[in-house]
């Protein structure tokens, strides 16, 4: 008998499937390839197109974004009163009533302070090119609005128009940072990272209770049934050294102690309490991200202004130093100057009424023409 043996060569078979794979795919990229060849592609060209849908998104959905966000704000900074009232307020009492008085004036003047500027930031436009404007009073012309464009003016392709003086989209605002809304802006953002300083500040005591879990002895109602009794040390937590022994289980001892018992605190008691528990939580998270995102802008923003700059220019006199190492901002009147003008304290007006208090006063000028360092009269502003 003949026995016919099968034998295949499995290597040599994978090894053609292989070749004739990645053949394909050759024939297959070379075809991509020539079909979408461009001589100027580069890696930032690449970038660019990958980031077109997200410029998609942001263009077409940041005017609804941008509710949510105005919502989102007002809701959480509610939030955030509520629970300082709801939770400070009996805390400070039992410590100090005097000065709780005085924390709650300081309290109010900032939480003014930071409604005003948000609601003026929102409502208050930026500032447009008016439709008169001729082309000789013009820097530029704007490609997009096909219009006459002031200097310092941008097009902003949320809003889809050209703003004054602008320094950028502000989907917290739901509006654009310009001309006539960037003080505002500027100080709602220092009102508010003021506000979360001063209720981290209040609330720290009662943050460090939690933290430790020290109820003060009140078993919160929560809790699995403990076994035995409750054992109540001091309030650091430490363990207090005995120096008499009583005998508690002789005939004779007291049926209880008598070591000092001390009072339970509001701390405690919020401490123990499930709800509040959460809202202590609720604003360590909220307050202490509020302060390092606030705090950063509060700084960068502040560098911009130091310089007479807004953020559109800072980028653009960057590349420009780099370009031309004389380069100077025409607008940089030295830094005193450069607040002065941001925060419009000319004419007489004074920091504790102008800025330590709201006050609709607009910034000097008309957003469309500017003094430049090099041709500056000697009585302006
Ligand atoms: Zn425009
Ligand atoms: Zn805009």
């Amino acid at each position: 008998m003949v026995l016919i043996k099968w034998r295949f060569n499995c290597r040599a078979i994978l090894w053609q499937i292989i070749s004739h794979c990645s053949w394909k795919i050759s024939q297959a990229s070379l075809t991509a390839r020539s079909l979408t060849y461009n001589r100027l592609m580069n890696r930032s060209y690449v970038v660019d197109i990958l980031l077109e849908p997200i410029f998609w998104i942001v263009d077409n959905f940041s005017k609804y974004l941008g509710k949510v966000f105005v919502f989102c704000v007002t809701v959480l900074t509610t939030a955030v009163v509520c629970i300082a009232y709801w939770l400070g307020l009996p805390y400070w009492w039992e410590r100090s009533p005097y000065f709780t008085v005085v924390l709650v004036i300081v309290g109010h003047w900032l939480l003014l302070n930071i409604v005003f500027h948000y609601y003026m930031g929102v409502a208050t436009s930026p500032g447009h090119p008016p439709n008169g404007l001729t082309v000789m009073e013009a820097a530029s012309i704007c490609k997009k609005c096909i219009q006459p464009k002031p200097p310092r003016t941008h097009h902003c392709s949320v809003c889809d128009r050209c703003v004054l003086v602008m320094d950028h989209h502000c989907p917290w605002l739901n509006n654009c940072v310009g001309y006539y809304n960037a003080r505002y802006f500027y100080l709602y953002m220092v009102y508010m990272a003021a506000g979360v300083s001063f209720v981290i500040t209040g609330g720290l005591d009662i943050g460090y209770v939690v933290w430790l879990n020290d109820t003060g002895g009140i078993i919160p109602h929560n809790d699995p049934n403990l076994i035995g009794h409750p054992v109540k040390l001091n309030q650091s937590g430490f363990l207090v050294p005995i120096n008499n022994i009583v005998e508690y289980d002789s005939d004779l001892a007291p049926r209880e102690h008598d070591l000092p018992i001390p009072p339970v605190t509001e701390a405690q008691r919020i401490a123990a309490h499930p709800w509040k528990r959460k809202a202590v939580m609720f604003m360590a998270v909220t307050c202490v991200a509020t302060l390092f995102a606030l705090g950063t802008l509060v700084i960068m923003h502040g560098k911009n202004i130091s310089r007479g700059e807004t953020s559109v220019e800072a980028h653009i006199n960057v590349k420009m130093r780099k370009m031309q190492s004389e380069f100077k901002n025409p607008y940089d009147f030295g830094r005193k100057k450069n607040w002065r003008l941001f925060l419009g304290l000319v004419k007489g007006r004074s920091f504790w009424r102008h800025v330590l208090l709201p006050s609709t006063h607009k910034p000097i000028g008309n957003g469309l023409s500017f003094h430049t360092q090099f041709e500056v009269e000697d009585d302006w502003p």
